[in-house]
């Protein structure tokens, strides 16, 4: 059974006082939330720790939105894996496609951060997903897969099986614009062969992939209802804690 998990990311959004009162009403309406279902949330490093304290001994988890590409050092401005995972943190989305656009981060970076994050027991979220000019070309495919192969097929078997894949068409981050279900499942489907072909059907099959994109309460459940879809990376409306506690409820029975 792969894990159901829905990842929130507060992106540059909510000061820390905002962003406590945000988590303690996420962790209220979470009782109607079946247990299984992994709920985690991102907030800002500036609050990262607050947050962690905060939901401690909660089923929510926190995660960071980045991490450095070093351990330790010189490196004015940047936080480490090693300070993320004393803050509390248990996961850390990495190569969202906003950090790949502004910030010019590419495949070789993303795959060393991976690996730092996985020394330090963090859980990486790896995002990977097409621009509107590949689906328009039926490219898509193409691009979605030199993402992977780029990252995280060339991680160990046993390195790959404690990922989390998110797949965000980056046409559909903060757009309005949803990927249809049909539209998801193909490529989870899609990114999960690739996966198969590399590290085996059992590896595969373990790994919970994403999507992203746009995801409401009023889209969710029939999203999460396709087979390969294992959840959701939640931007906008994981701000509002109703709205992203209903996306965490919206899991086939
Ligand atoms: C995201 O940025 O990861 C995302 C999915 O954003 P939104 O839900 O706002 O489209």
């Amino acid at each position: 059974m792969r894990k159901q998990i829905v990842a929130g990311n507060w992106k540059m959004n909510t000061t820390p006082e905002e962003g406590i009162a945000l988590v303690k009403r996420i962790m209220e309406l979470s009782t109607s939330v079946p247990s299984d279902v992994e709920i985690v949330v991102s907030p800002p490093f500036t609050h990262l720790y607050a947050i962690a304290s905060s939901i401690k001994n909660s089923r929510i988890k926190a995660g960071s939105q980045n991490c450095a590409a070093w351990k330790k050092g010189a490196y004015t401005g940047e936080i480490s894996v090693d300070m993320i995972s004393a803050a509390g943190a248990s996961h850390v989305i990495i190569g969202h496609s906003e950090r790949r656009e502004y910030f010019n981060e590419t495949s070789p970076t993303l795959l060393e951060k991976i690996k730092l994050a996985l020394s330090s027991d963090l859980t990486p979220i790896f995002c990977c997903g097409e621009v509107l000019e590949d689906r328009d070309a039926d490219m898509h495919f193409d691009a979605v897969k030199v993402q992977i192969e780029e990252v995280l097929c060339k991680l160990k078997s046993k390195e790959v099986q404690k990922i989390i894949i998110a797949y965000e068409p980056i046409w559909a981050i903060g757009t309005g614009r949803t990927a249809t279900p049909e539209q998801a499942q193909e490529m989870h489907s899609f990114i999960r062969k690739i996966m198969a072909d590399k590290f085996g059907d059992d590896v595969a099959n373990s790994i919970s992939i994403l999507y992203g994109g746009s995801c409401k309460p009023t889209n969710a459940a029939e999203i999460f209802a396709k087979p390969d879809v294992d959840g959701g990376l939640i931007g906008g409306a994981s701000l509002d804690a109703a709205d992203f506690i209903a996306i965490a409820q919206s899991f086939p029975q």
